[in-house]
């Protein structure tokens, strides 16, 4: 940190990242020079897999049949639709509007939680805390795509969980700092969560003795969901930097006072 404000004639900034929260916590970040995130095809299309493959994980019981097979038991659960099965996702960005079309398309219920409401065909939109419980209510499976900022820190916490039916799951794909861990920890020991999948964490790498490692209903992948590939973000970068040398404005600028 400290480097940016050490850049006196500094135009532009491209992140090489979709969340941006890093880099703004940095407290010499020049506010004044444009910022820009990175929104990368080849990212997009890697979060929509990994949201799909974890929701049909937990949806076709693949966990609980791998937890079986260490047992040599043979124990056929009930099948269910994937009619049946609510999906909310919070955070109608990118990332979550393009998984929320993907999970459509396999017959999930939908439901998205956003700061302004969005439309998208066959999704329930909800915004505000309201709309939040509403989302919560009728929630199977939360999967959370919100960036990093003031007002969404510590938002996984007790009082959200209870607000989940009983057995849901969490799969918190954006921040690790969106999840209060112990609350979460809880809520898993007590029964009230069946599970939880988690790529980002409080502290990266996560420490050795961290109880996630061990824990037999935690998912833990190491900030994998989607990374950045070179192929398809690079002509996202150099189209910004031709647009702010040839004084256009540049795309997917972050909103510095939002923080995303
Ligand atoms: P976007 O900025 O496109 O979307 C953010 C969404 O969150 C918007 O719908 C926004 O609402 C909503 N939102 C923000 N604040 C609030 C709030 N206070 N209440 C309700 N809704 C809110 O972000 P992306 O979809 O591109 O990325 C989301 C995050 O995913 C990134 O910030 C990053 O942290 C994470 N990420 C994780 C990766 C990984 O490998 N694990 C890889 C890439 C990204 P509105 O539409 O009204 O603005």
């Amino acid at each position: 940190s400290g480097v940016l404000a050490t850049l006196p004639r500094l135009k532009f900034i491209q992140s090489l990242w979709m969340g941006v929260n890093d880099l703004l916590l940095d407290e010499t970040f020049p506010r004044h020079v444009p910022l820009s995130r990175l929104v990368d095809p080849g990212m997009v299309a890697a979060m929509g897999e990994t949201v799909l493959a974890h929701v049909l994980d937990l949806h076709r019981d693949l966990y609980r049949y791998r937890d079986q097979q260490i047992r040599r038991e043979w124990h056929k659960f009930p099948q269910r639709r994937a009619q049946e099965c609510r999906v909310g996702i919070l955070g109608l960005g990118v990332l979550g509007t393009d998984a929320a079309k993907k999970l459509r398309a396999l017959g999930f219920q939908v439901a998205g939680w956003s700061r302004r409401l969005k439309t998208i065909e066959g999704v329930d939109g909800y915004t505000g805390a309201e709309g939040l419980k509403s989302l919560l209510s009728e929630t199977n499976i939360l999967v959370c795509l919100l960036p990093l900022t003031d007002s969404t820190t510590g938002i996984i916490n007790k009082a959200l969980i209870a607000e989940l039916p009983r057995g849901a799951s969490v799969v918190n794909l954006s921040r690790g700092a969106h999840i209060v861990e112990q609350d979460l920890l809880d809520a898993l020991d007590g029964g009230h969560l069946s599970r939880a999948v988690l790529d980002v964490f409080n502290v990266e790498p996560l420490a050795p003795s961290h109880p996630f490692w061990v824990h037999p209903r935690i998912t833990v992948t190491p900030h994998v969901a989607a990374v950045t590939d070179p192929v398809t973000s690079l002509p996202k970068v150099v189209e910004n930097i031709e647009r702010v040398c040839s004084g256009r404005q540049p795309r997917d600028l972050v909103n510095i006072e939002s923080g995303y």
